[in-house]
């Protein structure tokens, strides 16, 4: 049985256990449905280097999120591959310990544009494992997915070379847009399979940078789990999904297991015990908040018992239930319900 010298609750009871840690909030990619080239152009401003909070400040920041209870870190962005000299904050967080004792479970979302040549040094800075994002096997429609015409070879060379490094498991997250890449259920599903990487399929989320987002592409987890087991019969994997995003089904004849993530048709607000620190130091307690509390006042040295009382105030008065509140997957034509951060500053 776990048990935490921390007892901190939210308003809901639930625990501060996850913290994902958006690094950069540039990405090399221009995925339509996160970081649409029309807004974010050449001359969009993206934060200068001395902007963004520093390894000191995040360093400080993760440890004092461990003291209340955190678990988990998730390095995220942006692209957080962009960040100089990565591997040397990796290192700084493995050496953290949980309240129990135990190392931290340190994982990266990357879209792998950076991962062939960069694996064996997060890998020995201590990553735990890795999620690579990748929307298509076919380059003409994963160019337009990734905005810059970036090739599917090289994203695979990096899952492969992640594989290798053992940074496992190796996940892969696909957003499917229907009408746009819902074709690559059945390819990417055929590909994966007995390869120990893990697919995870992600509803199209109206999350901010979204800004071409509309109920009608949303293809709820249910369907697209509908047209993997037309052709490659599934099990429920029988545990629960707990605090984890992803529902887990395994190939009935062994050949692995795939997630669906569905926080638009089935919202788990009640099992989130996540929160997000922005690279600008702003902390998020749901992916919808429209707004961030500023932490950067909290994050000299010696600033730490403060910094924990401004966390922990914050969380015991979180009442958050933003995905549940706007409902089941809306009638179509919806557009956003309200003005979200965007998600390439918060982090995914
Ligand atoms: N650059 C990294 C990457 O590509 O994985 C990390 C940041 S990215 C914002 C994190 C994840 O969010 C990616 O897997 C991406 O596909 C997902 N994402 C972004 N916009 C989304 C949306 N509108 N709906 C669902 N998932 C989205």
């Amino acid at each position: 049985m776990t048990t935490h010298t921390t007892d901190l609750r939210d308003t809901r009871g639930r625990p501060l256990r996850d913290l994902r840690l958006s690094v950069i909030d540039q990405c090399n990619f221009r995925c339509p449905y996160c970081m649409p080239k029309e807004s974010y152009g050449p001359d969009f401003p993206f934060m200068s280097s001395s902007e963004r909070l520093s390894f000191e400040q995040l360093a400080r920041l993760a440890r004092t999120f461990v003291e209340l209870g955190v678990e988990k870190l998730r390095i995220t962005g942006g692209e957080p591959l962009l960040r100089k000299d990565l591997p040397r904050l990796i290192e700084t967080l493995a050496a953290m310990r949980t309240l129990e004792g135990r190392p931290l479970d340190i994982a990266l979302t990357t879209n792998g544009s950076l991962l062939a040549a960069r694996a064996q040094s997060l890998k020995d800075a201590g990553l735990s494992r890795i999620t690579v994002s990748l929307d298509s096997l076919d380059d003409k429609l994963a160019g337009r997915m990734n905005g810059v015409d970036f090739p599917v070879a090289r994203v695979l060379e990096g899952i492969a070379a992640a594989q290798r490094v053992g940074l496992a498991p190796v996940k892969v997250n696909t957003v499917i847009e229907r009408g746009v890449n819902d074709s690559q259920i059945l390819p990417l599903v055929h590909h994966f399979r007995d390869s120990g990487v893990q697919l995870r399929f992600i509803e199209y989320m109206d999350v901010g940078g979204a800004s071409r987002w509309s109920a009608s592409q949303v293809l709820s987890a249910d369907a697209m789990r509908a047209i993997v087991q037309q052709h490659y019969p599934l099990a429920p994997d029988g545990a629960t999904r707990g605090h984890g995003t992803a529902e887990i089904w395994r190939h009935a004849d062994g050949a692995g297991s795939i997630g669906f993530i569905s926080s638009m048709s089935h919202p788990f607000c009640g099992d989130c015990v996540r929160a997000r620190v922005a690279a600008d130091g702003k902390l998020y307690l749901c992916l919808f908040s429209q707004q961030g509390a500023d932490l950067r006042p909290w994050l000299g040295e010696g600033q730490e018992a403060q910094l924990a009382s401004r966390v922990r105030a914050l969380w015991e008065a979180r009442s958050d239930r933003y995905s549940e509140l706007r409902g089941t997957v809306p009638a179509s034509g919806r557009t956003h319900a309200h003005k979200v951060v965007r998600m390439s500053l918060v982090g995914g």
